[in-house]
């Protein structure tokens, strides 16, 4: 059978890059399989986007909120009737297992539901003036065209959270995939075409973001960018964004840590930092890549941690038994590697994994084993730096306080995690941990759609995409003020009393 060949969508329309050039999308748990072909634009293919999307903004912002919200809804039933089948695609591109792209789709379905709920409750607020006769109100405006460039991690979850909301507010959007996993952003974007958004209203381009996320930075018609990413590329679209005075909402790396002390229910503790450390093959972001003990059951954690791991069944992720599936690419599976190499020349001590899986199937992908170090000290770059694969941190601590500096040390701050019973330790935690997320007898990972969703630091810059917060991001607010007295009024000076 013919690959599929994928094309930009601009104005409704499935068009080729005008570079008239294409790559492959191939599966990372089998490169003999293709998804299909996506094109390599150039900057004239985000014009031609730009423009489109610009020329389609005014008639989409004076549709109705709630009528917006319709269309959504009608987005999400095709998703949810997709479900399955997208899924499949997703584990075909992306490689993790169907559990979670199942998770991946139903997280688009209820941001969507979500949103649709949203576009009836776009509420500003009514507030008292200082002058009689006068009313004075505060409402939210839509911005313009919106920019918006995606990781690989979650193909269909992360565009939805930036998509739904933008549109709800009555943007127009352009939207940039990672190259890795293209084919399920044209099957999310095509559900939201099928479900009336109109020509123009949102634009796919693929590429590659030195190209095309470069052209859409910097093109002046463009009045925001979301951005998900690592915190490298996040800093230069916020240069480039701050040269221009253009908004942008960053999500970016992690260095996510579960604590355990010694009161934890270790089992429980356990079933955590599994899913934590191992779920996605640790590439998410909100991944634990440290675990902190307590020394009074480091020894006997760590143990039931390294005996758990070395069962879990890595293979391809469409096979329902598998619990880990590959790396999404071979780069990423050097950057892992490289790190456990780090690891070793740092003196932690390497207990199980360690090595490329390259035997039988595995030889087809990009397979790599949970990895484990134990006695990894805090100033350890695999104590600090993100890694993004599966390999696991331990750090011993001699009690609580030690334990939330170690996991303050880190430029991130994104998720964090403890377990334990003690009530009065749990909020100390809160209040003393760096992290825009924190989980009490929890794992690092589990966000759900309608709460605010972000980190400190250098993980992003302060919006948080997510719940109702996404809405202040995409959204302009307006003040307006009436004044029914038929007089000149004069706030601050009619108000004086002298
Ligand atoms: P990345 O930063 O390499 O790429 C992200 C996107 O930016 C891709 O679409 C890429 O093509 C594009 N890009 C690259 N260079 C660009 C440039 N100069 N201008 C504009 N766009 C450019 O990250 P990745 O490897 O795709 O994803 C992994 C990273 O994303 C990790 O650091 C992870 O922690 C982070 N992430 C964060 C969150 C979050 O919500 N905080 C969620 C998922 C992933
Ligand atoms: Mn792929």
């Amino acid at each position: 059978m013919a690959a599929k060949e994928y094309l930009n969508f601009i104005n409704g329309r499935y068009v080729p890059a005008r570079t008239g050039k294409s790559y492959e999308n191939r599966n990372p748990a089998d490169t003999s399989d293709l998804i299909g072909t996506f094109p390599v634009s150039g900057p004239e293919d985000v014009n031609d986007a730009v423009a489109a999307a610009k020329a389609a903004y005014p008639k989409w912002r004076a549709v109705p909120a709630p009528q917006r919200g319709e269309i959504i809804r009608r987005a999400t039933e095709i998703l949810i009737r997709r479900k399955e089948e997208l899924a499949r695609l997703m584990t075909r591109e992306m490689g993790k297992v169907l559990k979670e792209t199942r998770g991946d789709v139903q997280e688009a379905i209820d941001t969507g539901l979500y949103a649709a709920g949203e576009s009836r409750r776009l509420w500003g607020k009514v507030v008292p003036s200082e002058l009689p006769n006068k009313a004075a109100f505060v409402t939210r405006q839509p911005m313009g065209v919106w920019g918006m460039i995606c990781p690989w991690n979650f193909p269909m979850a992360i565009p939805s959270w930036k998509l739904f909301p933008a549109l709800i507010c009555g943007n127009t959007a352009v939207i940039k995939p990672a190259t890795l996993t293209p084919a399920s952003v044209h099957e999310f974007v095509l559900a939201l075409t099928e479900a009336g958004v109109p020509a123009g209203v949102v634009n796919v381009v693929y590429g590659e973001g030195s190209v095309v996320g470069e052209a859409l930075l910097n093109h002046p018609d463009i009045c925001g960018i979301s951005f998900t990413g690592s915190s490298v590329i996040g800093k230069r679209i916020a240069e480039v964004c701050g040269r221009q005075l253009k908004r942008c909402s960053l999500e970016l790396g992690g260095k996510n840590a579960q604590i355990v002390l010694k009161d934890a229910d270790l089992n429980l503790a356990l079933e955590g930092v599994i899913w934590g450390a191992f779920g996605t093959a640790g590439q998410r972001c909100t991944a634990t890549s440290r675990l902190i003990l307590e020394d009074e059951i480091y020894d006997r954690f760590l143990e039931m941690v390294v005996e758990r791991a070395k069962q879990l069944k890595v293979g391809n992720g469409l096979d329902e038994s598998v619990e880990m599936g590959p790396l999404v690419s071979e780069g990423q599976r050097q950057t892992v590697h490289r790190y456990v190499e780090i690891g070793k020349s740092e003196g932690a001590r390497l207990v199980c994994g360690g090595a490329p899986l390259t035997s039988g199937d595995y030889s087809r992908g990009y397979f790599y084993p949970p990895t484990i170090f134990a006695e990894v000290t805090p100033n350890m770059r695999i104590a600090r730096e993100e890694i993004f694969g599966p390999v696991l941190s331990v750090i011993r601590v001699r009690n609580f306080d030690e334990a939330i500096d170690v996991l303050n040390n880190t430029s991130y701050g994104l998720s964090s995690s403890i377990y334990t019973r003690d009530v009065n330790l749990a909020m100390k935690a809160i209040e003393r941990i760096e992290a825009g997320i924190t989980y009490v007898n929890a794992p690092t990972i589990g966000a759900e759609c309608h709460l605010p969703f972000g980190g400190v630091k250098e993980t992003g810059n302060g919006h948080r995409e997510g719940g109702w917060t996404a809405y202040e991001i995409f959204s302009e607010l307006k003040t307006v003020y009436i004044d029914y007295s038929g007089a000149l009024q004069k706030a601050q000076i009619d108000t004086a009393k002298d």
